[in-house]
């Protein structure tokens, strides 16, 4: 046997030479061109096989034999294979099932998948086999094209078909290389097996998500295991698709990420330490904690939570520069590192919180020794580039006992325990240890309870902007007004900033209720921008946290786009306390600020450093003279001569000055005097509401500017 051949009519089909429409053959042959398929049937003796229906030019009758411009399957070894894979069927499962190329009329070549089956065999006979073959030639050409990008980038590409035969239809040579396992042993195990030891988590969502029908266009990141055990990391890519017959397709681009994992791994790193001291960071101390409870409970020791904070660190900011503030905090972090053991952590927690975790410790008895030698570190002075600095610190321990830790107990209500314990060690004056007993328990829950709370805040709709008008001096406009946040917590009322911000800057949630505030505070002023007239109308607080974050400007920007509200219009106030950490990052995301358009108040001027000289080097449109100095302006010279000298110095550096928590009229008289340009206080107003704030702004303007000296705006 040579060939096999195409016969052009239906005859085998129908013996009798009749379809059902009297069409012999007809309605056959066009379903089966439709289809791209043909059909043939096989003498398993060795008699010649009879094409039975399509692909056929039509140029030749049944059982004409085998004639040039006839499909043939071309390749004698893929005839080889059919026939031997035809005459196994013939004693096993009784089917055949096989792809192969076959040389078409034209001269072109086609693939074509068989289906067999055994029709009939019995003594007499050897048998003889029906197939029919579909064109699978444009799937052959994608695998093709895919074995051909696969080779080139070195990328991982599995096809795998659903249906009656499900299993791999393609596995790149990359992907052999990479996971080491030969192509018998992919096809044959399947690919769970090949990319076997995944993570059991990313096998779990990939089925959830096939079975949802979302799949396609995903990627998943997960360690596998290549054979010789070593761990592959691998971003999984899946394309979907589903056949003519209905069975999905799934194409999967398996990339290697090793290189990304590392790199992902020293930002995290990154991530986990803190920037000045190395130390851990807050981030980190709540990664390990799962760890660190679970390697206490197998050991059944007892754990010390010591929250460290430097005795009057503000003195020494103040007093000695940010520089020498940076060194302390560097030196007391490294002492405080010395003085614990290998299994304990040192976490800064920020500016001068530290917090120190001991562990396996035996007795209840060793756990308050451990946390009361803490202050041991300090008892010699710090040596630094101004000299040695005797420094003492408050300690508060929370101590947690063997056995499994309560599971209401998280890091919050320990951290909170800590923190309690360490204020009650600061209101006795400070440089000593305290441990957290039964009796803060109400405070300590408390602070558990609004921290649980201030998360939902922003979420819940909780948070809420009040406005204080801002007064110009010269004619006693309102000339704009700074937003002030509050909280109305759904069972304390509203909660001024006092008694959450400091918390919210503590674990970074400042950040989104900082971007809301903005947003917020831009649309609002869009109420008085256009009355007032250009010109730094809303003023809105900055925290040090979010001139941390990598995406300020970005915030911003967005604040701004949405509201319309030109960047001039925008005053942003940032305290000294931005600069602690970093001064010239601090500087460098200030000038990018400021490249908007927005200007940039320092806020609470006169409480700190206060240098005037650094004023130089940042870009500042404006100090905001703090309240205390303003208060000391009718009774203490010596605030006098300070506002006297901000005023001077800012009106050299040409630097706008505005006074805040102006009270009284005499102390106003004097700011006017004293040639300050801006002021804002409860004279003018206290922080009110939006509506009573675009109401204030409509009869201030009514009046000519004139309401505010008449202190009608007073309430
Ligand atoms: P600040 O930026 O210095 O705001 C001025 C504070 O002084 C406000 O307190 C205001 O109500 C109060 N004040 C205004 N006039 C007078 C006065 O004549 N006498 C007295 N005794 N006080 C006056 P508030 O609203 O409690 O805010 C406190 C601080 O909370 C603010 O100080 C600011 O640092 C912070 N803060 C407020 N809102 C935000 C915010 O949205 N984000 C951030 N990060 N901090 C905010
Ligand atoms: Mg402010
Ligand atoms: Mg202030």
């Amino acid at each position: 046997m040579d060939v096999m051949r195409v016969p052009s009519t239906t005859s085998h089909v129908v013996p009798d030479g009749s379809s059902p429409t009297g069409e012999p053959g007809g309605r056959l042959e066009a379903l089966m061109a439709a289809a791209g398929a043909l059909a043939w049937e096989l003498d398993l003796a060795g008699g010649e096989p009879i094409w039975l229906a399509g692909g056929h030019d039509g140029r030749n009758q049944p059982g004409d034999g085998i004639a040039a411009g006839e499909p043939s399957v071309a390749d004698p070894g893929d005839r080889e294979r059919v026939l031997a894979a035809a005459l196994a069927a013939l004693g096993g499962s009784r089917w055949l099932s096989s792809t192969l190329p076959v040389t078409m009329a034209d001269g072109t070549t086609r693939w074509y998948a068989l289906t067999g089956q055994v029709v009939a065999a019995d003594e007499a006979s050897a048998g003889r086999m029906c197939a029919i073959a579909l064109d699978v030639t444009r799937e052959r050409e994608t695998l093709d094209r895919l074995r051909m990008h696969s080779e080139q980038a070195r990328e991982l590409i599995v096809r795998l078909r659903t249906g009656p035969h499900l299993g791999f239809e393609y596995v790149s040579p990359a992907c052999l290389y990479f996971t080491g396992y030969t192509e018998k042993e992919m096809y044959d195990n399947g690919i769970a097996y090949a990319f076997g030891a995944v993570e059991p988590s990313a096998v779990a969502r990939i089925r959830e998500d096939l079975l949802r029908g979302s799949i396609e266009g995903k990627s998943y990141d997960f360690p596998s295991r290549r054979k010789d055990g070593s761990v592959l990391w691998v971003r999984a890519t899946f394309r979907q698709s589903v056949d003519e017959a209905g069975h999905l397709l799934l194409e999967i681009a398996v990339r290697d990420i090793g290189q990304m994992r590392a790199l992902e791994l020293e930002v995290t790193r990154l991530r986990l330490t803190d920037g000045l001291t190395g130390l851990l960071s807050r981030q980190a101390l709540e990664e390990q904690w799962p760890l660190l409870r679970e390697r206490a409970q197998v050991s059944g020791t007892w754990t010390v939570l010591a929250h460290v904070d430097i005795d009057r660190f503000g003195l020494v900011n103040s007093g000695l520069g940010i520089s020498a503030g940076d060194q302390l905090l560097k030196s007391v972090g490294h002492r405080l590192a010395q003085s614990v053991g290998a299994g304990d952590l040192v976490v800064r927690l920020g500016s001068d919180d530290f917090l120190l975790v001991l562990t396996g410790l035996d007795s209840r008895r060793s756990a308050l020794r451990s946390a009361r030698s803490l202050t041991g570190a300090f008892v010699e002075p710090i040596a630094g580039d101004s000299g040695r600095l005797s420094v003492t610190v408050s300690v508060g321990a929370s101590l947690i006992p063997p056995g499994p830790w309560d599971a209401g107990d998280g890091l919050d209500s320990r951290l909170a325990e800590a923190d309690v314990a360490m204020r009650a060690a600061k209101a006795r004056g400070g440089n000593g240890v305290e441990v957290f007993a039964g009796g803060m328990r109400a405070e300590a829950r408390d602070k558990v309870e609004l921290l649980a709370a201030l998360r939902d805040a922003v979420d819940q709709n909780q948070l809420v902007l009040f406005y204080q008008p801002i007064v110009r001096l010269s004619d006693q406009a309102v000339a704009g007004a700074e937003a002030l946040v509050r909280w109305e917590h759904p069972r304390r009322g509203l909660l001024l900033p006092g008694e959450f911000v400091g918390l919210a800057e503590e674990t970074g949630w400042i950040v989104p209720i900082g971007a809301w505030v903005l947003d917020t505070a831009c649309r609002a002023a869009q109420a008085w921008t256009g009355i007032l007239g250009g010109g730094s109308a809303i003023a809105v607080n900055l925290s040090a946290r979010q001139l941390g974050t990598a995406d300020l400007v970005g915030a911003i920007t967005s604040a701004l786009d949405r509201s319309t509200l030109a960047p001039g219009d925008l005053v942003l106030e940032i305290t000294e306390t931005a600069f602690i950490d970093d001064f010239d990052a601090a500087v460098w995301t200030l000038r990018r600020v400021s490249d908007l358009g927005v200007h940039l108040a320092l806020d609470d001027f006169g409480t700190g450093y206060s240098s005037l000289a650094y004023l130089a080097q940042l870009p500042i449109d404006r100090v905001k003279i703090d309240r205390s100095m303003v208060a000391g302006l009718e009774s203490n010279p010596h605030s006098r001569a300070v506002v006297a000298g901000i005023v001077g110095m800012a009106d050299a550096l040409e630097i706008q000055t505005i006074a805040e928590g102006v009270e009284s009229v005499e102390q106003l008289r004097m700011l006017v005097e004293l040639g300050c340009d801006l002021a804002q206080g409860f004279l003018f107003s206290r922080p009110v509401p939006l509506s009573e704030m675009e109401q204030l702004v409509a009869r201030d303007v009514a009046a000519g500017g004139k309401s505010t000296r008449s202190r009608k705006l007073h309430h």
